[in-house]
């Protein structure tokens, strides 16, 4: 398989990582959106939301732990920042291996775009 997510968790490309722990790894998105704009995506494998199942259920808890260490690591944990997961066509999601953005360091929009 194919996947650039896997080879970042495993260290085979580089990326500009700000937390890692035994089943996470965050790291800087290579075209930011905001001032601060990381991804938290699990070790293992899984292609998208769809594909979760209950055994994930920790896992899942996982990446948003991580994502509120990178926000206080970052310093925007109280003036805010958006956690968003896209899946599938419709959201725009354009990497299949699920990934938790954290976009801060500016306003955020509601309604998203
Ligand atoms: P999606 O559109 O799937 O929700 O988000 C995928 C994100 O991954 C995009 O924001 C894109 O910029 C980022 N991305 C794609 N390839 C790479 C890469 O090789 N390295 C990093 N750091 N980010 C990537
Ligand atoms: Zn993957």
């Amino acid at each position: 398989m194919d996947c650039i997510f896997c080879k970042v968790a495993k260290g085979e490309v580089a990326s500009d990582i700000v937390y890692q722990d035994e089943e996470v790894v965050a790291f800087r998105d290579i075209n930011p959106q905001a001032p601060h704009h990381v991804l938290v995506i699990p070790r293992r494998h899984i292609a998208t939301v769809n594909d979760l199942a209950e055994p994930d259920a920790a896992l899942v808890g996982r990446l948003y732990l991580a994502a509120r260490q990178v926000a206080a690591q970052l310093g925007v944990a109280d003036e805010g920042y958006r956690l968003v997961m896209n899946t599938n066509r419709m959201a725009g999601q354009s990497v299949f291996h699920i990934h938790l953005h954290l976009l801060a360091g500016r306003a955020m929009h509601w309604p998203p775009g």
